[in-house]
Formats: C-alpha cells, structure tokens, sequence
C-alpha cells in the first residue's frame, strides 16, 4: 500500500476521539491531579494549538495540567493520532519498519516511539532493566508445557498461591536438576 494512502488514513482519525481514549485510560473514574492525586479538579480550557487537549486546575494544590502531562504522549513533536494509529499497527505485529512505511516516519522515530509505548500508553514508568535471568526461567516454564503439560500445570496454575516467584524457582530447579528431562 503506498504511504500516500495511510496518510490519509492518518487524516481520518478523529483527534477529540484519540484523547477522549487517553482520558478514558488514565482516568477511568474521573480525571485526578497527577501531583497530589485529588480529584477535586475543574476544566481550565483547552491547549492553544491542539483544541481537543482539555486543561484542568487541581482545587486543591493549584496545579495546572492537561490531558497528556505527565505521560509518555506529552512533548512530542507527533500528533496524538499518529501514536494511536501507532499504538494500532503494533497491535497488528507490523515491525517498526513496516510502521515508518504506514505512517511515514522515519525508522528511528518509529522504534522510539515503540519502545515508549510498550511501557503503557500514558503511564510514565521509569526505564526498567530487565534481569535476562527472569527473562529464561519465563520462556523455560512456557517450554514446559510441551513436555510435562500436567506437571507445569499443577506447579503454575492454583491462582494467588502459585507466584510468579515459585514458578521461577521451579524453573530454575528443573533447569539445573533435569537438563535433559523434556
Ligand atoms: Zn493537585
């Protein structure tokens, strides 16, 4: 499909929509302060340049925000449309190439953008490095299945009580006492 098209297709999106989709993620119940977590918050216009971006002032600590402060979609030079269609194509398994094609972007800016995005659509979580170890003992337990499906099972499956922790830690177990079990 040539890019021509899906600009367009970028062009359709309805931006009230998109941000009505940030609100409605990050404030189900309602919109709060992102610095003192009240919800004692009135409307307080719109963005200059964006008028579907709602302002808001907290009641209670004078704050002023709007519907992307504090999130990962704040300050960036791409519409909001372009991070949800984005956020869409993902959704679609296409690789950051094929996403720079769709939305015309560069690779680069596309792999950013990704990378922001698999950590929530607006929360703002601190970059958080992944122990590779934890990364196996997950793929290894999935692995399991396939040899000793009942056993995986039983290990992995009683709700609350079979952790996370246990299920690694029986990874690691049958990984270093069973090597060649499967
Ligand atoms: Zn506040």
């Amino acid at each position: 499909m040539a890019a021509s098209d899906l600009i367009n297709l970028s062009g359709l999106i309805d931006d009230a929509k998109c941000f009505a989709l940030v609100r409605q993620h990050r404030w189900p119940e309602g919109v709060r302060c992102p610095v003192c977590d009240s919800g004692s918050v009135i409307r307080d216009g719109c963005d200059d340049t964006q008028p579907c971006r709602q302002r808001y002032r907290c009641k209670a600590c004078s704050g002023r925000f709007d519907d992307l402060t504090g999130t990962v979609l704040a300050g960036h030079h791409q519409p909001l449309r372009v991070w949800v269609l984005c956020l869409y194509f993902m959704g679609l398994n296409l690789s950051n190439r094929q996403i720079a094609l769709e939305l015309a972007l560069d690779t680069s800016d596309v792999q950013a953008m990704t990378e922001q995005l698999r950590r929530g659509l607006v929360a703002k979580a601190p970059a958080v490095e992944l122990q590779g170890e934890v990364e196996i003992d997950e793929v290894y337990v999935v692995a399991g299945h396939k040899g000793q499906p009942a056993a995986v099972a039983k290990r992995g499956g009683s709700g609350a009580a079979a952790s996370w922790q246990a299920r690694r830690d029986g990874a690691r177990w049958r990984r270093t006492s069973h090597p060649s079990s499967a």
